[in-house]
């Protein structure tokens, strides 16, 4: 789940939010939030049974405010800090999140990760302000600073 939530917020192209419900209108299991301990066992089984996977993705959507009260730099880390204790080195680790300050990029390097994919979605300011509405703020566009976009989200309600 991301924390941009609803038409107002969520970037155009994107349908993360909507698979929990589809999910659950299939009648599939799905858990909008993982646990460090499922993702390790789930990681045990592929150590154990697979021998093509090179790497591993740790991914979600944006935290705006805190979840589990951790920023999104140190909620993602911890996947990766827990998998690099377990499984040190075994596959390639990356991470996909917002472009987060270097404190962050530092979070994760020190977790163990080796590729930070910071998601910029789009260039352009303009369709930037179109396409994903809640990234904007007006002391953060496109000035790389979401730290200055967390805070102004901090006040906001949680979604
Ligand atoms: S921030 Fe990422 S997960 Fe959230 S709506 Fe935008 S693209 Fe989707």
């Amino acid at each position: 789940m991301c924390q941009y939530f609803g038409r107002d917020e969520e970037c155009r192209f994107c349908d993360i939010n909507e698979k929990l419900p589809a999910a659950a209108r299939r009648g599939a299991a799905y858990v909008a939030v993982k646990t460090v301990d499922d993702v390790l066992e789930a990681l045990a089984i592929i150590a154990e049974t697979d021998h093509e996977a090179q790497a591993y993705t740790i991914t979600g959507g944006a935290v705006t405010t805190d979840l589990d009260g951790l920023s999104e730099g140190e909620f993602y880390a911890r996947y990766a800090a827990a998998i690099e204790a377990r499984f040190p080195r075994r596959w390639i680790s990356k991470v996909v999140a917002q472009a987060l300050p270097p404190a962050d990029v530092a979070r994760f390097k020190d977790a163990g990760v080796r590729i930070y994919h910071p998601n910029y979605e789009i260039w352009d300011a303009q369709r930037f302000a179109l396409i994903c509405p809640g990234k904007i703020a007006p002391s953060a566009v496109m000035s790389g600073s979401a730290e200055s976009n967390r805070q102004r989200r901090s006040s906001a309600p949680r979604m």
